[in-house]
């Protein structure tokens, strides 16, 4: 790594990947070396709109670079991954991390023979809607997920569990630390040949139960969450990126500085209601993500998304999908 910046490139520069190549255009800690996609006319453009060499062969581009961002579609995330991984490079693979379990868990092994990082694209981790939680104790008993989005055949190559749906239960996994224990499901199709509508409730071991709901048939952009533990309320609007959290205090001052604290008697208990709706930072999430994957090549940050934990949250997937198969035949 000359100068300690690092060499990337991005493979795949359609919707998201030209985002991909913009922000590593403009990040001081990388090197943008250049693009490559299989399509020849996008890939000229996007080269023109940013001002990035285009390559023509990708071996020509992996011979560059240190790190790629792959960002094709997600029938293709595995081959190109495996070549990348067994060149040497560090990859950051959008979600899903790959269509199978075992396709994830043969680049988890090249990687760890290799000795680069796989990240994962889960990028609603870093939603300051749901990081505005980590100061409060988070112990959800029930957690309701749903997520809604207008209809693009962009992503439909996986039914909706594997595009959408993954989204929510990456959050979950990050927010339960139990292994799932149980998982109940249905699903149909509207429009394409694959499931556009899922519904799980999934139960960990640690009695937590969630109700998931995703659908890529809708007329607009909805992501909540709403989570119930003993003695707190949260509910978070992922879009709209704003949360509210409401707890039971037996003394007013445990609440924040920036409460709204309100006496309640119950039981013959005096005790406190406090509402907090924090104040958020919009940010560019996806350029917080890919400086991230820079530090983390460079060992000064820990990857948000880990390629286990993409792989981990694809388990869960599939075993949703899986079911919903099963049920509809
Ligand atoms: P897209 O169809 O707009 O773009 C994909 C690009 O990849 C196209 O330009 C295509 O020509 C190119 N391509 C196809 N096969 C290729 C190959 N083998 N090598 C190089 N280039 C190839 O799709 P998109 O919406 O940008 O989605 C891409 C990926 O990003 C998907 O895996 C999707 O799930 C993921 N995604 C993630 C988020 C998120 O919130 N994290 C949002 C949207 C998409």
């Amino acid at each position: 790594m000359k100068n300690n910046l690092v060499k990337v490139g991005v493979i795949g520069v359609g919707h998201l990947g030209q985002h991909h190549a913009k922000h590593y255009k403009n990040l001081p800690e990388c090197d943008m070396i250049g693009i490559f996609d299989v399509d020849d006319t996008q890939s000229t453009r996007i080269s023109k709109k940013y001002n990035i060499p285009s390559y023509s062969a990708l071996e020509s581009l992996l011979d560059r670079v240190d790190a790629v961002s792959i960002v094709t579609p997600t029938r293709h995330h595995s081959s190109v991954a495996k070549l990348c991984i067994e060149r040497g490079k560090h990859v950051f693979i959008e979600k899903p991390i790959t269509q199978t379990l075992e396709q994830a868990d043969k680049l988890l092994k090249i990687a760890k023979q290799k000795n680069v990082l796989i990240q994962v694209g889960h990028i609603e981790r870093l939603n300051p809607a749901l990081t505005a939680l980590k100061p409060f104790s988070i112990s959800p008993k029930f957690i309701e997920l749903q997520r809604l989005a207008p209809y693009t055949s962009r992503g439909t190559d996986v039914p909706v569990v594997l595009d959408k749906m993954i989204h929510d239960i990456d959050i979950l996994l990050s927010l339960v630390h139990s292994p799932v224990e149980a998982i109940q499901a249905k699903g149909l199709s509207i429009l394409t040949n694959s499931v556009d509508v899922a519904h799980a409730r999934i139960r960990f071991e640690n009695g937590t139960v969630a109700s998931i709901m995703s659908s890529r048939i809708a007329k607009n952009d909805v992501r909540k969450i709403k989570l119930f533990q003993l003695e707190l309320y949260a509910t978070i609007d992922l879009f709209a990126q704003t949360t509210e959290v409401y707890r039971v205090l037996e003394d007013e001052k445990q609440g924040s500085p920036s409460a709204l604290i309100e006496p309640f008697d119950y039981d013959d208990k005096s005790l406190y209601i406090s509402y907090e709706k924090p104040t958020l930072e919009k940010k560019d999430l996806l350029k917080v993500e890919l400086k991230n994957f820079i530090s983390s090549i460079k060992g000064t940050e820990t990857s948000i998304v880990s390629g286990v934990e993409g792989r981990d949250a694809l388990q869960v997937a599939l075993k949703i999908q899986n079911k919903i198969v099963q049920d509809l035949n």
